[in-house]
């Protein structure tokens, strides 16, 4: 149970970072706190959601300018050191807490609120990824202009872009350039 929040705190970091999207008109679509507020409700962190503050856009686009880096690195060491000093700039003190069932669960937002909440909350998951994973299943889509980024969980680890309309667009992509150079053979 501990896990499923890490991954759902590592969505959140990836659905942050894509809200710029090359392709979008306009690309930047993180140009108020409600763009992410409809994306936290949806992930059902409604309390986070209305805890941020519309004066939070600009501590909330520097965050997401933070994390995006995560997931381009070429080596652990690359990653280790970006995430350590995102740890040392927004990591909170985990609390733990006991359900009614008597199940205790780590919360990595501590005992904060709002940004620093969701910030502290961000950073663990990506961290917590590093630990169990390393960078192999941290990635840049590859169909250029896109940069969205994603979290690999096929089971060969071979994903290579960020959704099916980028998947398509690569495919199509390829099939012109093959019939262009079968044209001049
Ligand atoms: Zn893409």
């Amino acid at each position: 149970m501990v896990r499923r929040w890490v991954v759902n705190d590592l969505d959140l970091v990836v659905d942050l970072v894509n809200t710029v999207y090359a392709l979008a008109d306009p690309p930047d679509r993180l140009t108020t706190v409600d763009h992410f507020r409809v994306i936290l409700r949806g992930a059902g962190q409604s309390d986070l959601a209305e805890e941020l503050a519309d004066g939070d856009l600009d501590r909330l686009r520097e965050l997401r300018e933070q994390l995006r880096p995560a997931f381009g690195c070429d080596t652990g060491s690359e990653a280790t050191d970006l995430v350590n000093e995102l740890l040392r700039e927004h990591a909170v003190v985990p609390q733990l807490s006991q359900d009614t069932t008597g199940v205790i669960r780590m919360d990595a937002s501590g005992m904060s609120h709002g940004l620093a909440a969701l910030a502290g909350r961000l950073v663990a998951a990506l961290a917590e990824h590093l630990v169990q994973h390393g960078i192999r299943r941290l990635g840049v889509c590859a169909a250029a202009p896109c940069e969205c980024v994603f979290v690999d969980r096929t089971r060969p680890g071979t994903r290579k872009y960020c959704c099916d309309t980028c998947n398509d667009r690569a495919a199509a992509a390829a099939h012109y350039r093959r019939r262009k150079a079968n044209r001049r053979d």
